[in-house]
């Protein structure tokens, strides 16, 4: 959201018993050739608002009183962040599409319950063949990463893993027992992953293009 004033007042209380009347615009800003079409909702608000909406369309608000030409100008203002943040959410959608619907409480226990079946078996191989020990291994379902290793040498492993091909999960493993040796990520780490794991790069490069939709599948 994108509002003239950063206190703008609250959605709910600036639209609450407003009429709302609902009216498609486009907006076409001088010398650009291209043109934004946006659905305009006019309001008891004091200030303009822009918002992309998670199919991609735009939705701007406006107090009753402002002039469209205001209107206009303060979209065409804002052309960039607009076309930039729209670009945004559409790929966050084609991504999440490919990947397969948002999974249920049921399904995300599935999967906990395969990865706390598969994964120490994995860890286990591979920390022998690198001579390596570790500690307690736990299974999450995180946004941010697919594995991690402490000081302590405890792991933690996103159950996410379960759905990507098998030996992303071992590339995983092979990166964060690693760890063991190297606590950074070093031309001297890789050097390691690699020679435990030597299909390292292509595995990693698997989740580096496909780990963004895998993760847009995690329930809010
Ligand atoms: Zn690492």
């Amino acid at each position: 959201m994108l509002s003239e004033k950063q206190n703008a007042p609250a959605e709910q209380r600036t639209l609450k018993g407003d009429r709302s009347p609902t009216v498609k615009h486009c907006a076409f800003p001088a010398g650009k050739a291209s043109s934004i079409e946006y659905e305009l909702i006019r309001s008891r608000r004091r200030t303009l608002a822009i918002q992309i909406k998670p199919d991609g369309s735009v939705l701007v608000r406006a107090p009753y009183s402002t002039p469209a030409q205001r209107i206009e100008a303060f979209i065409n203002e804002r052309r960039d962040w607009i076309l930039r943040t729209r670009e945004g959410v559409l790929k966050k959608a084609r991504k999440a599409e490919a990947a397969g619907p948002v999974l249920t409480e049921a399904e995300l226990q599935e999967l906990h319950r395969q990865a706390r079946e598969q994964i120490p078996g994995r860890v286990a191989l591979y920390a022998k063949k690198a001579g390596v020990t570790y500690g307690r291994i736990t299974i999450r379902s995180q946004r941010t990463r697919w594995g991690s290793c402490s000081s302590k040498g405890n792991l933690n492993f996103n159950c996410l893993l379960m759905l990507a091909p098998p030996m992303v999960l071992d590339s995983v493993v092979a990166h964060e027992l690693c760890h063991r040796k190297e606590m950074n990520h070093s031309p001297k780490f890789y050097a390691e992953v690699r020679r435990l794991f030597p299909e390292y790069d292509k595995w990693h490069g698997w989740l580096k293009k496909n780990g963004s939709a895998l993760l847009a599948r995690l329930p809010e």
